[in-house]
């Protein structure tokens, strides 16, 4: 009876173990992320788009990156395209001649995904209620975040950002004009 007894207390002890160092990796995982998503996002120019409920990130860029420098842009921009963009869920058009994306930002409610952000970016974020908001991502490690205001007029390097809230269906019509003289 004893001998038999001891197995199983080992056995138990270890599942126990077990379970204690799933449970703190688990919470570790999720209170602490290794890899933030807006600390660990590469050099960006222009300011980028966060969506808090699922973490994606996207830079908003406008003008051709430069060939060697991470995070600049090209001294010569020259070309003239219109495309469609589509980023972190928002969605519109982007046009070279003039410099300009207009995206339309839906009204997101459902709560922030805590663990791709850091402690940091989760207090920069904190009193952000709605689901998107900008990031200049140009200083490696130090997102300054922008919120998404109805009447916002921002300048950050050579992007004017401004917002207007669209009564009718609650998005932000967010525009982004480039002023780079090249
Ligand atoms: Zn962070």
């Amino acid at each position: 009876m004893f001998i038999k007894s001891i197995p199983k207390r080992i056995i138990s002890l270890g599942l126990g173990v077990l379970v204690l160092v799933f449970a703190l990796w688990g919470a570790v995982a999720y209170f602490a992320p290794g890899q933030c998503t807006l600390c660990n996002f590469i050099k960006s120019h222009a300011p980028c788009i966060v969506n808090m409920q699922t973490g994606e990130v996207q830079e908003l860029d406008l003008y051709f990156p430069h060939a060697t420098l991470v995070g600049e842009i090209a001294d010569v921009q020259e070309s003239s395209i219109f495309s469609f963009v589509s980023a972190a869920g928002a969605t519109g058009t982007k046009t070279t001649s003039p410099y300009i994306i207009q995206l339309d930002v839906p009204m997101i409610q459902d709560p922030i995904i805590k663990h791709k952000f850091c402690t940091d970016c989760r207090k920069k974020l904190g009193n952000q209620s709605f689901g998107y908001v900008l990031a200049d991502l140009y200083i490696a490690g130090e997102p300054v975040i922008i919120p998404i205001e109805d009447g916002m007029q921002v300048n950050l390097r050579c992007y004017e950002i401004t917002a207007v809230r669209n009564s009718a269906d609650g998005v932000y019509e967010l525009t982004i004009k480039g002023t780079y003289d090249n």
